[in-house]
């Protein structure tokens, strides 16, 4: 491999997602070439320790052959068919009665699509339609959260609150309401945690009433806010959240795009926070990232409704339910429960990874080191006592973030602060590794 010429190439034919593209091409790009378990290796040779699973989602590691033969079974059989004109495949069923299974309550049905950012947009269009077809169409508002992530399409990134997303594009499209995220270590002063978390979530409630309840279609956020900065929002939250959604009839959507799948330790955020949402977007985990796949997962009651009163269903791509994706995922899933993927993360994994991310807290670099199950973060302050931020936010965290990958780890920055989603078949000694390759990192930052 001549990788100075596929750098040459990348650099003047490949415009890069979420980079600026000029900057990169004078850097030259880092080429992957290989994943084994945890780690990655790039064309240079170097073995990097993969402690964000990709972009949060290589769920059960790298390597798995048994994924790969799954796609060529599939492949050879029926490489492609639809769901459109009363079809489908054998798969496409399969997958999405095991998602039934798997998803919390009465979240049942499945409409599959291929990524985190589709399964939002089909939300925002079916649930409108949802309440339309009750005789509600003026039930239409979305509320969601500053600096929420819901995906890149004009739906997605108009749910999401991340104000460089809505200045390239003139989003968000009307009726999309965003309010305050609960961000204790930011925003919550010297307020105890839980009553701040009644505090954020009631935040939700003023904006129901001022918009008008029978105006507010949904409520939608994500259980930890992980593109941010892996927000981990009180205990209270969630619950108070749930409440003001039903005291209202306001559906609640929890974006399980990276909870899902086991990321906090349980096959879901919701159920981490125990919580019960009426619909959920699923992407990434579902297949551990081999495959494109996604899916919108509805209730009973909403699916009941888009069945009966909907007449044809007026949306879908020509992948929706892809059988190859659709096998895939189900090799993926029956691996996670044959081997206990999920227990094994919450059980073995998450009590020690917690200490030692504990340890990483005490770095005198470190605001606060928060983590619930298999995904955290870091916050880089210069002044630990006043949790006060960097005045030139992201420089020290891409800085970290470089010196990181010279020590052979791979950690995501979001502005100053160091994110952190290993594959969950992380082993202890890996985590002893990661710690100090963190710590090393830490101190190179300092
Ligand atoms: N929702 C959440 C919470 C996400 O974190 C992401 C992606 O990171 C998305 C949606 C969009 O998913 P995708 O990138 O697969 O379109």
């Amino acid at each position: 491999m001549d990788i100075r010429e596929l750098q040459r190439l990348d650099a003047a034919h490949h415009l890069h997602p979420f980079n600026d593209n000029a900057a990169l091409a004078r850097r030259g790009t880092r080429i992957l070439t290989r994943g084994e378990g945890c780690y990655v290796w790039d064309a240079e040779g170097n073995r990097l320790l993969d402690a964000f699973a990709g972009l949060w989602c290589v769920n059960i590691g790298y390597g798995r052959r048994e994924l790969a033969e799954a796609a060529a079974r599939q492949m050879e059989q029926l490489a492609y068919y639809n769901s459109f004109f009363q079809c489908t495949t054998e798969p496409t069923i399969r997958l999405a009665a095991k998602l039934a299974e798997l998803a919390p309550g009465d979240i049942n049905h499945a409409f599959f699509v291929n990524s985190g950012s589709e399964a939002n947009d089909t939300i925002f269009r079916l649930v409108r339609h949802f309440w339309a077809v009750q005789g509600k169409p003026e039930k239409k508002a979305f509320i969601a959260r500053h600096n929420g992530y819901h995906g890149t399409t004009v739906a997605g990134a108009s749910l999401g609150g991340m104000k460089a997303m809505h200045g390239q594009g003139g989003l968000p499209i009307p009726d999309i309401h965003h309010i305050d995220p609960p961000y204790w270590f930011g925003d919550g002063g010297d307020m105890d945690e839980d009553e701040y978390g009644l505090l954020a979530a009631r935040r939700l409630e003023d904006r129901i009433l001022e918009l008008g309840p029978d105006r507010v279609a949904a409520f939608i956020g994500e259980p930890i806010m992980g593109a941010i900065g892996v927000y981990i929002p009180p205990r209270t939250y969630w619950p108070e959240v749930e409440r003001i959604c039903r005291k209202y009839d306001v559906l609640l959507v929890a974006d399980e795009v990276i909870c899902g799948f086991g990321r906090t330790g349980q096959w879901f955020g919701s159920q981490y926070f125990g919580f019960q949402p009426d619909v959920m977007p699923v992407a990434k985990g579902i297949t551990s990232g081999y495959i494109p796949l996604g899916a919108a997962l509805f209730s009973d009651r909403v699916a009941r409704v888009l069945r009966e009163a909907g007449g044809e269903l007026a949306h879908g791509a020509t992948y929706s339910g892809h059988p190859v994706c659709a096998a895939v995922a189900l090799e993926n899933l029956r691996i996670m429960e044959e081997e206990r993927i999920v227990e094994r993360a919450r059980e073995e994994i998450a009590p020690y990874l917690a200490r030692r991310w504990a340890e990483l807290g005490e770095h005198r670099l470190v605001g606060q080191a928060r983590i619930a199950g298999l995904v955290g973060a870091l916050e880089l302050v210069p002044d630990k006592p006043r949790r006060s931020f960097f005045p030139d936010r992201g420089r020290v965290g891409a800085l970290c973030r470089d010196i990181a990958l010279r020590n052979g780890l791979i950690l995501r920055a979001t502005w100053d602060t160091m994110l952190l989603s290993p594959p969950l078949v992380i082993t202890p000694g890996q985590v002893d590794e990661l710690f100090e390759k963190a710590w090393k990192t830490l101190n190179e930052t300092a």
